[in-house]
């Protein structure tokens, strides 16, 4: 058992089967970006029930919510994710791949937990605030689309975060910890070439082809690789190929580019790049081509101060406390993973392959891998605005991959339950912290502060993109 260090803990205790509930409820609906109009609902509806005011679609997107509880002192925000991801449907519980319904969802990165228990800190801290009669506002900011959407950067963009003094989130993993803030600035681009269709055989030479364009433009982003740093990355993926037929010159075709760089500056200067690769592709197939913005996160900015003071709470709280049922169901699951899986698990914080662990009970050191190239996530934009701190909590077997059919699979599981309700406690104890440490909370803006006077921030989600609703 973990022990009650701290009376949030007893609050997180109280209120747990309701977002163990909620995070399984959740899950049975799996919803992606931008629709995730029950997730956003069941979420809603406990907030009022907990008695928190709750105003939904905020910043222009139906899904998105800000719910607050508490008077006058600081704002405190936690934030909550809860889309899923196309094409991982998959029973639950099981070790074995099977869709629980052909070609559906699934919660492939765990944001069902993630949602749940962000909330569960958010209801704790209330009640606390409540019990105590402390001023300060808890805030659980509802944030849908994380998988692409760039949601919490049309947050920041209208302003939703501008009087909240600290901001804090998890993520569902394979360990326990707090990293020095990696991740990398991305932007998400469409292009879209137009052509003349015509018939491939008979007039060849009065087409031109959107397809050829494409696929150029492909190689030109192939061949801009080895001249980019090498923490950039550049993604491609044909959404439009321009139709079935091969005898037909294709008059259409789409293509997203997703540009990955260390600073947001490295970024756009890829993505003015990629543009000019692409007029290039057009020039030389005589095709035109649009281009359209369609999501934007700034990189993660640190926040050393909450850094220590996440990881202290985390410490004294310790991990999860799986049992032997738990390590049963997560070695069945180990078996579908390679060695090297499960070395690259440990590999990404710096720890030794432990033979027959299937479950981490432990806080990686402080920082552990933080040096290791990572994807991109929209709490980056909520960083360079607000200081703003993450940890991991285990939730699942080491070695499980993001995005994949075992995440799904272990999503409702009892270890699944235990991660959300440590990362919870971490969260809460943390809001607390803060709360009765005006002095932590003071540092923590004023280095942040320092290093914004330093670092200008321009939110990549200039005014004319919008986000991209179904
Ligand atoms: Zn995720």
């Amino acid at each position: 058992m973990i022990p009650n260090l701290s009376p949030v803990d007893a609050l997180v205790e109280a209120k747990a089967v309701k977002a163990f509930a909620l995070s399984d409820r959740v899950w049975e609906m799996p919803e992606v970006n931008f629709e995730e109009a029950r997730s956003s609902a069941a979420h809603a509806e406990l907030l009022r029930a907990e008695g928190f005011a709750v105003e939904t679609g905020v910043a222009g997107m139906p899904t998105a919510l800000i719910a607050e509880a508490g008077r006058g002192g600081p704002v405190i925000a936690i934030m909550g994710e809860y889309d899923a991801l196309p094409g991982l449907s998959q029973v639950a519980g099981i070790a074995e791949q099977k869709p629980l319904a052909e070609g559906g969802h699934g919660h492939g990165c765990g944001h069902n937990m993630l949602g749940a228990g962000s909330l569960l800190a958010a209801i704790a801290v209330k009640d606390y605030l409540a019990q105590r009669g402390v001023a300060a506002r808890v805030r659980y900011y509802g944030c849908p689309a994380e998988e692409g959407g760039s949601a919490k950067g049309f947050m920041v963009r209208a302003g939703l975060f501008d009087d909240v003094d600290a901001a804090l989130c998890w993520h569902p993993a394979a360990f326990t910890g707090v990293n020095r803030p990696f991740s990398l600035a991305c932007a998400e681009l469409q292009f879209s070439f137009s052509g003349r269709a015509s018939h491939a055989s008979s007039a060849p030479h009065l087409g031109r082809s959107a397809l050829d364009a494409v696929e150029l433009m492909h190689v030109g982003i192939n061949y801009l690789r080895e001249h980019m740093p090498s923490t950039a990355r550049v993604h491609y993926a044909i959404t439009d190929a321009g139709g079935s037929a091969p005898n037909v010159v294709q008059a259409f075709a789409q293509s997203r580019v997703l540009v990955r760089a260390h600073s947001l500056s490295e970024m756009w200067d890829l993505v003015s790049r990629v543009g000019n690769i692409a007029e290039g592709a057009g020039l030389m197939t005589g095709t035109t081509v649009e281009r359209k913005q369609i999501s934007g996160d700034a990189n993660l900015v640190a926040s050393p101060g909450l850094e220590g003071a996440l990881h202290a709470v985390l410490e004294r709280l310790g991990g999860p406390d799986f049992d032997a049922t738990d390590d049963a169901y997560a070695a069945a699951i180990q078996k579908t993973f390679s060695t090297a899986d499960i070395a690259a698990s440990y590999g990404r914080f710096g720890l030794r392959p432990i033979k027959g662990e299937a479950l981490s009970r432990i806080i990686y050191p402080l920082g552990a891998g933080s040096d290791h190239a990572v994807g991109s996530t929209d709490v980056g934009s909520v960083s360079w605005v607000v200081p703003t701190v993450q940890c991991r909590v285990a939730c699942y077997a080491i070695g499980t991959p993001g995005h994949s059919w075992q995440l799904v699979a272990q999503g409702q599981a009892p270890a699944a339950h235990k991660g959300l309700q440590l990362a919870a406690k971490a969260m809460a104890n943390l809001v607390v912290e803060l709360i009765e440490d005006p002095a932590l909370l003071a540092r923590a803006k004023a280095d942040h502060a320092a290093f914004r006077a330093e670092n200008p921030f321009e939110n990549p989600l200039g005014p004319d993109v919008v986000p991209a609703l179904p």
